[in-house]
């Protein structure tokens, strides 16, 4: 355990206080992302707009005890040792480099290969991808979106553990002396170079200072990869001997691309490696993806991965949508989502993506000022104007002081507005149709705001997942745990229908220490995409043991047959599997009776490779005090069989018994770990704490006609829906087919349209249904709420006599997942 003295002295501290050891798990810096009290340490940052040392109260009241300061005293002259006499409270000069050392030092605990990444662009997409190629051999770490900052580096390789096989995070820096920061965290062994473009350039002396200080993340690298086609950077590696594996497209290197040509939407590539030829399909044709695909190439190539191989995994590589991402909007329109950043070199590779989409009529860039670009406006503005020329823009709409000012640059037809606010205050939609839309702005000019007046009036049904919600409601069940209780959350039926791999990803970012799914299939997809938490399979079938395997999966073993028919498709190998061992305490669905003991044992003890994680059992009526008796039996029963499982194995499992309800009602119970589902998504099973969680999903659609029809008129399939009186009736854009239930017909269902509460009249037809909307003022085009906050899942569930678990998962795959964060 990493010691509070231990944390002193790898941060050259003073310890101002010290109360008792606790344990040292989540870095804190933002105070806002507080997930689990017991096991945080909190580094009180003072930055350029913010001082951590402000919320030292609020977190100490919120259960923080331990706190890296920069001071002994708040601004009032209060020594924080009175203020906070119960936390651990450690003085240093700078909380910022401190919380670099820690990193630094938690980093060299890990003899693994690291791959560290910087460059101008694609250092994210490189990253993602690497993740995705490198997956099938090892169990890859890497850098959250792109966290590349002073910051943001060592929050991602805290995460890294001893499950890891392979670290991949990328630095970006903006000023000369960051990158000897960075280099000691990451410590690289393997080094990408992805590009240099003008990104920054402000920050520094010259372009050359700037590649000299990123070459400073690669000082102890075992290899450089780069392209030498980049002349400055190929001449300062040369110069300073760094050793290298390089690829180029123009002259000699370890792989050289002889040709590049596009067949219809691949690129193919063909390359001299080792003096032979190859040739290489790759899943896009944008000049931008290329080159990053060609920097994986060479990671693949330099660790000896097969030819054959190589072009199995490029085949699936998909995407990485954190930076551009298209989405549908108003009147047949498509954005391109690029409100990323806003400099030279981005915009050539925007540019690049959208002149590369199958043409959907006219294309139109919504451009910021740019920034960072080091040139002189003269000199930026009318590269800019060139580059938008050279790409088929039909229409071009600047935003901001500067590029208004250069206005006379731009050729064709183009119009300019001071800020955001100006052009959102004249924007009429009917002015857009079938447009396929680049908005791309600085950060600074939150063009979010634009992309979202574009689709607000997106025709079709949605499911909006708000990721704040469910840190929430992982915080609040966090909040009821031991500090070394572990948490298993369940992401079964596509995390509760609100999208497996996103919900996951968040949960590893938040560092829960399992994950649980039904299916193979659904572990597969999770590793596919980057998850290497482990991950429990609850309903494994024998013919999906070896994929299993393969991806590093844990099966849920809950019967004699099931356990022999996995030993029998073991390997024979001594590599170790992990299994869990289902107990059947009295649900009777699956699981292992005590009469299986003398049986399960016997063959588990033949078998020393496999290791049982854990044992568990599931609760039948957790949700209910009035089975709360039931559940006492079923825990202590449980703990019965638990220990006994423990002695016949003679080691130590982690035993787990509570779900979500479980937690709430019986806290003593915890036992080594708790399965969190339903929860999460904000619904509290048992009732009683239901205030205390956020709803995190609101299925929404819209209106898409509104009639009257008279008295005796009616309405819908069967003629069920009678009009009793002259009614108005919005048609809106769900059906059972989206998995709104039947059953929601004739007045079961309710929706919300303008604040609204709004019966359902008629039968739910397969794709749309009709609503009571008499005396409102309904137009087509509203918003329709199916339920969210103010209309609770529960609520609904209850109206048709089911459960809100159904509810959540029966919304099909059709409805989009918009997934937001505040
Ligand atoms: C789904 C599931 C859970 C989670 O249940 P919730 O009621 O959603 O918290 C826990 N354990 C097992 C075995 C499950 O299948």
């Amino acid at each position: 355990m990493l010691t509070f003295q231990k944390l002193a002295s790898v941060t050259h501290g003073d310890v101002l206080q010290f109360v008792q050891q606790h344990p040292v798990i989540h870095l804190l810096t933002d105070s806002r992302k507080l997930s689990q009290p017991a096991g945080t340490v909190f580094f009180a940052v003072t930055g350029k707009y913010n001082d951590g040392h402000n919320y030292l109260a609020a977190l100490y009241k919120q259960g923080v005890r331990q706190f890296i300061v920069e001071k002994a005293q708040d601004r009032r002259g209060f020594d924080y040792s009175k203020l906070y006499p119960e936390a651990n409270l450690l003085l240093v000069k700078d909380s910022l480099l401190a919380l670099q050392q820690l990193a630094a030092w938690h980093r060299a605990q890990f003899k693994i290969p690291v791959i560290g990444i910087t460059g101008s662009n694609g250092k994210t997409i490189v990253k993602e991808w690497l993740a995705q190629l490198l997956s099938p051999d090892e169990l890859v770490v890497k850098s959250p979106r792109s966290y590349n900052s002073q910051l943001g580096v060592p929050l991602s390789v805290w995460q890294l553990n001893s499950n890891h096989t392979l670290g991949i995070f990328e630095a970006g820096i903006s000023l000369p002396g960051e990158m000897e920061k960075l280099q000691p965290i990451i410590q690289p062994t393997i080094g990408i170079f992805t590009n240099i473009g003008t990104a920054h350039d402000e920050g520094f002396t010259s372009r050359q200072q700037k590649v000299q200080e990123k070459l400073k993340l690669f000082k102890d690298a075992d290899v450089l990869i780069y392209c030498t086609d980049y002349e400055l950077l190929h001449e300062q590696v040369r110069k300073q001997k760094i050793k290298s594996f390089t690829w180029s497209r123009h002259q000699e290197a370890d792989i050289t691309i002889t040709a590049t040509t596009t067949a219809g939407h691949k690129t193919i590539v063909v390359y001299t490696y080792r003096g032979e030829k190859q040739r290489l399909a790759l899943p896009f044709t944008d000049e931008a993806s290329v080159e990053n695909a060609l920097h994986c190439l060479a990671v693949l190539l330099y660790r000896e991965v097969p030819f054959a191989e190589i072009q199995d995994r490029l085949d699936k590589l998909h995407p990485v949508a954190m930076r551009l991402e298209m989405k549908e909007a108003i009147n047949g329109c498509y954005l391109i989502d690029d409100t990323y950043n806003n400099d030279l070199a981005g915009l050539a590779i925007a540019l690049d993506l959208l002149a590369n989409q199958p043409q959907r009529g006219k294309r139109t860039i919504i451009l910021s000022d740019l920034l960072e670009s080091g040139l002189s406006e003269d000199a930026l503005y009318s590269q800019v104007a060139l580059l938008i020329s050279n790409r088929d823009v039909d229409k071009v709409i600047g935003i901001g002081p500067t590029i208004s000012q250069h206005q006379l640059e731009f050729s064709g037809i183009a119009e300019f507005y001071h800020n955001t606010a100006d052009f959102l205050e004249q924007f009429n939609p009917d002015d857009f149709r079938n447009e396929l839309i680049l908005v791309k702005g600085a950060r600074v000019f939150e063009f979010e705001r634009i992309v979202h007046a574009f689709q607000q009036k997106v025709h079709g049904t949605v499911l909006e997942v708000n990721l704040d919600a469910l840190v929430h409601n992982l915080n609040f069940y966090r909040s009821k745990l031991a500090p070394d209780t572990k948490l298993m959350v369940m992401v079964k039926a596509f995390a509760y229908g609100s999208g497996s791999f996103e919900v996951a990803n968040l949960l590893q970012f938040h560092r829960v220490d399992y994950l649980a799914v039904a299916y193979a299939d659904e572990g597969v997809m999770l590793r596919e995409n980057g998850i290497t938490l482990p991950v429990m399979v609850m309903n494994p079938s024998p013919d999906s043991f070896a994929k299993l395997r393969q991806h590093n999966l844990e099966p849920e073993i809950y019967s004699l047959e099931l356990l022999q028919q996995y030993i029998k498709d073991l390997p024979d190998t001594t590599t170790r599997h992990r299994i869990h061992l289902k107990l059947d305490t009295g649900m009777h669905r699956l699981g292992f009776t005590p009469e299986d003991f003398d049986a399960l044992f016997p063959l588990l003890q033949q078998h020393p490779q496999i290791q049982v994680v854990s044992t568990f059992t599931h609760l039948a009526g957790a949700d209910e005090a009035l089975h709360n008796d039931f559940s006492q039996l079923q825990i202590s029963n449980f703990r019965t069989m638990a220990e006994e499982v423990e002695t016949r194995l003679n080691y130590k499992v982690i035993k787990h018994v509570l779900n979500s309800a479980g937690i709430v009602r019986f806290p003593e119970h915890q036992l080594d770990m708790v399965r969190l589902g339903i929860g999460l998504y904000g619904v509290e099973a048992t009732g009683s704490e239901q205030e205390a969680l956020k709803p995190a999903s609101t299925l929404k659609t819209t209106v898409s006609q509104v009639k009257t029809i008279v008295k005796g008129e009616t309405v819908g399939y069967s003629r069920k829906g009678i009009a009793d009186e002259d009614k108005t009736i919005a048609t809106i854009a769900i059906g059972y087919a989206d998995g709104y239930d039947r059953r929601f017909s004739n007045g079961a269902g309710q929706v919300i349209i303008n604040g609204k509460r709004c019966p359902i009249i008629g039968n739910v037809c397969m794709d749309m249904c009709m609503v009571d909307v008499t005396g409102l003022q309904v137009k087509a085009g509203d918003e329709a709420i199916v339920f969210g906050p103010k209309l609770t899942l529960t609520d609904m569930a209850t109206r048709i006599g089911t459960i809100p678990y159904e509810l959540l998962t029966n919304v099909s795959s059709r409805v989009k997942r918009i997934f937001f964060s505040e």
